[in-house]
């Protein structure tokens, strides 16, 4: 494994550094209290071209490679969880469109995923099928040269400011996960709605959705590759998405990490800073061997991904390990922070809110720890 990020990501390590610190950061409270969406960061991070990071160059992305997508991650994390997140499942969409889709479709829609004029979203979860994904109902009846969708999805990232949709559906009710089919679907579909959207404990800038499908009519040619290809289409693109979600757990652990590091240099009990009770050092040099940890777990991960390697156990690992630590380390840093880390003046408690989520989405890390432990035995 190579430890040296080379000139072209130092560069872009930089820059989305400078961009999350300038224009996510200073808002990323207000986005929160208020429940508004990036979208002036999102057209900003789109003018950059980061909208397509790993998007091939001919349908006007980048085509850089995961330890790259590592990189920028975490950096959006830092300044805006909300940012990050839709960035997350965007590029996810344009992985799934860009591996299993024909080159006409991939043609005719990713040019405006990967300028970022058009966002992407995925609809997977049913209220009756969160972590067992095989158990939806959501339906696509063969109808013609297409499809009739018809069916509820919840809790979906970016339901109502995403223009395109990759739904899993069940072609063959009578399957489990070999029932399930991967569809394109494009808002303004007649038949498909937004219903409620959840009010949320934090991550509250980005919009989480119910969608509603009313016999929606879907062309042959959305059907992302084959009948029944879903499950694999989606446990493929989960294993980048574990990824990407880890990486936003360090993301959001150093954001609290530099903040704790600041206020004990500041905050001054018994005549003296805080910084100079051996209490506190331990737990800022826990945070410091902790966040070295989920590094390097993260580079690993996208290391084999990029190498083409066998990576679903090293994805799951620094999914879990990030997401968890990022969990212990915003919480420790409410605890550095005292009484002021308790109130909404200060990041810390945003920063413990935003962690809480990423144990629970791309799979839970009960799941994270299920796949561990068979990959295992
Ligand atoms: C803010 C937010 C954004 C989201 N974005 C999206 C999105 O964009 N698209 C999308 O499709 N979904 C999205 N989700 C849904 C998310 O992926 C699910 O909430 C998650 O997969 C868990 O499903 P569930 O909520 O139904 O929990 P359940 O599956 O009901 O789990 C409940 C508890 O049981 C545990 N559990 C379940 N099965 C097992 C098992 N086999 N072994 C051990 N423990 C188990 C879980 O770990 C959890 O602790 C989002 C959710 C939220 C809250």
């Amino acid at each position: 494994m190579d430890f040296d990020l080379n000139e072209e990501q130092r560069m872009i390590q930089e820059t989305v550094r400078k961009f999350s610190e300038k224009e996510l950061a200073p808002k990323a409270g207000e986005r929160d209290e208020k429940e508004l969406f990036p979208d002036e960061a999102w057209l900003k991070l789109s003018e950059l071209g980061l909208a397509g990071l790993l998007t091939d160059a001919k349908y006007g992305g980048m085509g850089l490679d995961c330890t790259t997508l590592v990189i920028v991650m975490i950096e959006l994390a830092k300044g805006c969880i909300a940012t990050a997140g839709t960035y997350s499942v965007h590029t996810t969409v344009q992985f799934i469109l860009q591996t299993y889709c024909t080159e006409e479709k991939k043609g005719e829609i990713l040019p405006d995923l990967a300028s970022g004029s058009r966002i992407g979203a995925l609809a997977i979860t049913e209220p009756n099928a969160g972590s067992d994904i095989s158990s939806m109902t959501t339906q696509a009846v063969p109808h013609g040269a297409g499809y009739i969708l018809s069916g509820n999805k919840i809790f979906i990232t970016s339901g109502g400011v995403a223009d395109l949709y990759i739904v899993f559906a069940k072609t063959d009710k009578e399957l489990k996960h070999k029932g399930i089919s991967a569809l394109i679907l494009e808002k303004g579909t007649p038949g498909f709605t937004f219903g409620k959207k959840e009010n949320k404990m934090g991550y509250r800038g980005s919009p989480t959705v119910e969608l509603a499908f009313d016999s929606c009519k879907v062309p042959g040619t959305d059907l992302i590759k084959n009948e029944g290809d879903g499950f694999y289409i989606v446990m493929s693109a989960l294993d980048r998405g574990r990824i990407t979600v880890g990486s936003m757990g360090l993301g959001v652990a150093e954001a609290a990490h530099i903040a704790a590091l600041r206020y004990v240099k500041e905050r001054e009990q018994f005549g003296q800073k805080i910084a100079s009770f051996q209490g506190i050092q331990w737990k800022l040099a826990d945070m410091e061997m902790n966040l070295s940890a989920a590094r390097l777990l993260l580079f690993q991960a996208a290391f084999l991904a990029d190498k083409e390697m066998p990576f679903t156990k090293e994805a799951s690992i620094a999914k879990c390990f990030a997401t968890d630590m990022a969990m212990q380390v915003t919480t420790e840093a409410v605890q550095v922070y005292g009484g002021y880390g308790y109130i909404k003046d200060y990041p810390v408690e945003r920063y413990m809110r935003e962690a809480k989520i990423l144990q629970i989405v791309e799979g839970t890390n009960e799941i994270q720890r299920n796949i561990i432990a068979k990959e295992i035995l």
